[in-house]
C-alpha cells in the first residue's frame, strides 16, 4: 500500500499545473491536479489566448480602410460585441476542455476544486469536503489582477479578466497602466471603436522595453486617435447619476467613461492557500520563494508560474513544468533559463523583441553598434497608411554579438520568435550579414543592415 494516495498533486490547472501534471501522468506516476475555476488558467481562459483573438478582431476596421486603396469597396462595416464575446467564448470551453482531457488521457486525475494545503503532504480539496495526501506537491496557482485597493472608488473599475466578457461595448474607456495589459487593450478598444485614454505614471510607456520602440509605438497610437496621457495618475473614480464613471486628475480635470480598467501589474495568488501550515515561505508581494530548481522552503513542495513571479509569461511557466519533471521524476536536475527570453505586445503595431534594450547593453558593454531601420512596410503604401516600422540590432562591437533585436511593426511577434532562436545561439552580426534576405518582406531588414547607424562609447551616443 503506497504511503500517500498520489506521487504528485497539482494545485493550479493553468498552463504551467497542466503541462508538469500531465507529462508527469505520461510517466506512470500516479497524479492529481486540482483548479478551482476553469482548466486553461490565465493564459486560455483569460488572458494570452482570449486577448489574441480580440487583438484579430480590432484590426478589422484598419483591414477595411487599407482595402479601398487595393481596389476593393467595402461598404459600411458594424460590428457585433455579442458576436464576438460568444464565438470567443466557444473557442475558450473547446481549448479548457482540451487541457482538461489531456491530464485526464495521460491517466491523472482532474478536480473542479480550490485545494488548500493542511500540511506539507496533505491537500484539502474544498469542494469534496475531504482531503488527499501527496509525496509532492505542485503550487501552480498563477496570479491575479492587482486590485489597486488604495485608489478610492477602486470597486467601480474593471481588470482585463472583466474586459472579457463586458455586457457591451463601452462607448469610452480610460486604461490605467502602462504595460503589456494596458498598451494592449487600449489598441484592441480603439480598434473596435470605443474613445480610449491610456493614464500612465511614467514618463513613456512600456518601461523595460527599448526607448525607441516604446516611443515610436507611443506617436503611433497617438495619430491613430489614442489619448495617451503620461507622468499622470487619476486619484479616484466616482460613478456619476447617468452611470458613467470619472477619472478625477489631480489638478487636471476629470476624465468621463464607461468603463475604467485598471492594468497595474499582477500580484501571485498565495493568499489562503495554507502555505505556513506547511512550510512554504513567500516574499514581500506574497510570491512563492524558490530555489533555482522551483523548489520551496519545503523539502517536497515546488511551484512553478506566475505564482513565483520569476517571469511572468505563459512559455516561461511551462518551460519550468518541463524542468520540474525532468528534475524530480526523470533524475536529471534542469534549471530553469530565463536568460533571453523573447517576447511581444501585441499593440497595433506590434511589438517583439529578445535581449537587452539598447540602454540596458549600454550599462553591461564599453562599445556598441546599433543597427536601425525605420521604414514604411510595402502593405501600407497602397493602403494610403501613414505608419512606419521599425527594425533595431544592438551588437557588442568588441565580439560582434547581438545582444538585443527589436522590432515594432506587422507581425513583429511573429519575427522574435525566429530572432529569439539567433539570440539565444549566440550568433555574432556576422552570422547575420551573410544570411541571404527574402524579397519582398518587411524581415530582410533584419539581414540588410550592413552599417551602423551609430555607435555608444561608454554610455553616450556617437552619430
Ligand atoms: P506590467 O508589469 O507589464 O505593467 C504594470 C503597469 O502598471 C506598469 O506600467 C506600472 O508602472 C503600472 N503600475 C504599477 N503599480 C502602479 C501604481 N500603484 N500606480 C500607477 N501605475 C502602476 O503588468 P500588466 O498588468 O500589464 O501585465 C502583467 C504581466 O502579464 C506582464 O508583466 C507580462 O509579463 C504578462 N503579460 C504578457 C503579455 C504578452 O506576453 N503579450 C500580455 C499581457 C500580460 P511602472 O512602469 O512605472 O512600474
Amino acid at each position: 500500500m503506497p504511503r500517500y494516495d498520489y506521487d504528485l498533486f497539482v494545485i493550479g490547472g493553468g498552463s504551467g499545473g497542466v503541462r508538469a501534471a500531465r507529462l508527469s501522468a505520461g510517466l506512470g506516476r500516479r497524479v492529481a491536479i486540482a483548479e478551482e475555476y476553469r482548466f486553461g488558467g490565465t493564459c486560455v481562459i483569460r488572458g494570452c489566448v482570449p486577448k489574441k483573438l480580440f487583438v484579430y478582431a480590432s484590426q478589422y476596421s484598419e483591414h477595411f480602410e487599407d482595402a479601398a486603396g487595393y481596389g476593393w469597396t467595402v461598404p459600411k462595416a458594424d460590428f457585433d460585441w455579442p458576436t464576438l464575446i460568444a464565438n470567443k467564448d466557444l473557442e475558450i470551453a473547446r481549448l479548457e476542455g482540451v487541457y482538461r482531457q489531456g491530464v485526464e488521457r495521460a491517466g491523472g486525475e482532474t478536480f473542479s476544486s480550490r485545494a488548500v494545503l493542511a500540511d506539507a503532504h496533505t491537500v484539502v480539496l474544498e469542494s469534496e469536503n475531504r482531503a488527499v495526501t501527496a509525496e509532492r506537491i505542485l503550487i501552480a496557482t498563477g496570479a491575479r489582477p492587482n486590485p489597486h485597493a488604495a485608489l478610492p472608488g477602486h470597486e467601480h473599475c474593471i481588470f482585463s479578466n472583466e474586459a472579457f466578457h463586458l455586457p457591451e461595448l463601452p462607448r469610452a474607456i480610460v486604461i490605467a497602466g502602462g504595460g503589456y495589459i494596458a498598451v494592449e487593450f487600449a489598441n484592441i478598444f480603439h480598434g473596435l471603436g470605443v474613445e480610449t485614454t491610456l493614464v500612465y505614471r511614467g514618463k513613456e510607456i512600456l518601461g523595460r522595453f527599448d526607448m525607441d520602440l516604446r516611443r515610436m509605438l507611443h506617436a503611433t497610437m497617438e495619430r491613430k486617435g489614442i489619448r495617451i496621457l503620461v507622468q499622470t495618475i487619476f486619484d479616484r473614480v466616482e460613478r456619476r447619476k447617468d452611470g458613467r464613471l470619472e477619472a478625477h486628475i489631480p489638478d487636471s480635470g476629470v476624465l468621463v467613461a464607461d468603463q475604467i480598467m485598471l492594468a497595474l501589474g499582477r500580484i501571485p495568488n498565495t493568499e489562503g492557500l495554507g502555505l505556513e501550515a506547511a512550510g512554504v515561505k513567500t516574499g514581500l508581494k506574497g510570491e512563492i520563494l524558490v530555489d533555482r530548481l522551483s523548489r520551496t522552503s519545503a523539502d517536497n513542495i515546488w511551484a512553478i508560474g506566475d505564482v513565483t513571479d520569476r517571469i511572468q509569461l505563459t512559455p516561461v511557466a511551462i518551460h519550468e513544468a518541463m524542468c520540474f519533471v525532468e528534475t524530480v521524476f526523470k533524475g536529471n536536475p534542469v534549471e530553469p533559463d530565463h536568460d533571453c527570453v523573447a517576447t511581444a505586445v501585441f499593440s497595433q503595431p506590434e511589438i517583439g523583441t529578445v535581449g537587452l534594450s539598447e540602454d540596458e547593453a549600454a550599462k553591461r558593454f564599453s562599445h556598441l553598434e546599433v543597427y536601425r531601420a525605420e521604414f514604411r512596410p510595402m502593405r501600407n503604401i497602397l493602403a494610403g497608411r501613414d505608419e512606419r516600422m521599425l527594425v533595431k540590432l544592438v551588437v557588442d562591437a568588441g565580439t560582434r554579438l547581438v545582444l538585443g533585436a527589436h522590432v515594432l511593426g506587422p507581425d513583429a511577434g511573429e519575427m522574435a520568435q525566429l530572432l529569439g532562436i539567433a539570440l539565444k545561439a549566440g550568433l555574432t552580426k556576422d552570422d547575420f550579414d551573410r544570411t541571404m534576405a527574402i524579397h519582398p518582406t518587411a524581415a530582410e531588414e533584419i539581414v540588410t543592415m550592413y552599417n551602423p547607424s551609430y555607435r555608444v562609447r561608454d554610455g553616450k551616443r556617437l552619430d
